[in-house]
């Protein structure tokens, strides 16, 4: 049985990696410090012989005993609010966190694949945006810290690769939605259908006219696992190209929810990317991948997800553990 350590294993992505590689026949050991991942997200994989759960911070020492064949960094917190609550940690696991997990992966001989952003590009002056787009990013602006954490991510892996010769592949995640996305981590869908389901306005930053592209989960997971047993080194843009305002996502969530809620608009945050689409033509000739969740399906999948949750949940204003952990 294959072995695979997942960093951020309790949090949105990691815990559908758990579940993606758990059905694969595969030894999963999840790790998180979790101070935005969530127990709940992986606690029906608790009595599974080939699950195990380390709860350990990936910036100090990571220590796994037994062999290992796969490893699969996807410890960060990954929403504008979250990093900027969360500064330092943020910086932190995309540097000391990496440096530790790539030492592991030498020792084991394991490959490695981190995941990447679509922050590598910040706001990308290249539309859409290709692999080779070295980006536009503000290093001391408020994205800075995860940023330019991510863009040191990749240096060191490659430097990784080239200096020790250890198997490693970097996907680039642009936005992702799905399941076991947290309430109120400031990222746009959970905003929208939290503010539906509540009764409330809906929080159009800026004039709406700022673009994203959203894949859902389950499509972006199946890429991660092609591009790990692919023999790729350099980035892999994984995300669903189709383009929309945020203006018009919010017109979407309110005829999803049939909300009577009308739009508001707030002050556009800083450094806030104007446009986003991935450009995919690698990962579609050398994965052999593309999206197939169109965002109505994908949609309909989130929105049952929220509307099973307690009101207790619902009505939660933080949906976080950041307190216990900020060393003041
Ligand atoms: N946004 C918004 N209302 C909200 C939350 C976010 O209009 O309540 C906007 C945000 O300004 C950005 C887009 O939605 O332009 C996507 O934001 P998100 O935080 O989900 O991810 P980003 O792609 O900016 O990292």
């Amino acid at each position: 049985m294959k072995r695979i350590l997942i960093t951020g294993g309790a949090g949105f992505l990691g815990s559908h990696l758990c579940d993606y590689f758990i059905k694969k026949n595969y030894h999963v050991i999840g790790m998180d410090n979790l101070i935005t991942g969530k127990l709940e997200n992986i606690e029906h994989l608790f009595p599974l012989e080939n699950f195990e759960f380390y709860n350990h911070d990936v910036s100090k020492f990571v220590h796994v005993a037994g062999k290992l064949d796969y490893i699969l960094h996807f410890a960060s917190p990954a929403s504008p609010i979250d990093y900027l609550k969360i500064p330092i940690q943020t910086l932190k696991v995309s540097s000391l966190g990496i440096h530790n997990l790539l030492g592991l992966a030498k020792n084991k001989k394991a490959r490695i694949l981190i995941a990447s952003t679509s922050e590598v590009y910040g706001d990308p002056l290249v539309h859409p945006q290709t692999e080779e787009y070295w980006g536009n990013v503000n290093p001391i602006g408020p994205r800075g810290v995860y940023d330019e954490a991510k863009r040191f991510q990749e240096a060191i892996t490659m430097a990784y690769h080239t200096y020790h010769n250890i198997e490693t592949r970097i996907v680039r995640i642009f936005n992702t939605y799905g399941p076991r996305m947290r309430l109120n981590d400031g990222r746009v869908l959970p905003a929208f259908i939290g503010q539906a389901l509540r009764g409330e306005d809906l929080t159009v930053f800026g004039d709406g006219k700022q673009t994203r592209s959203f894949c859902f989960v389950d499509d972006l997971v199946d890429g991660i696992y092609k591009l790990l047993h692919s023999d790729y080194p350099l980035p892999v843009n994984i995300g669903n190209p189709d383009e929309i305002t945020i203006g018009e996502f919010a017109e979407e969530i309110i005829k999803l929810t049939r909300t009577s809620q009308k739009v508001i608009y707030k002050e556009l945050p800083k450094d806030d990317p104007l446009q986003r689409q991935p450009q995919i033509s690698k990962a579609q000739e050398i994965l052999h991948w593309e999206p197939k969740i169109a965002r109505e399906e994908g949609l309909k999948i989130t929105y049952d997800y929220f509307r099973s949750l307690s009101d207790e949940e619902l009505y939660r204003k933080d949906h976080n553990n950041f307190e216990k952990y900020i060393v003041k």
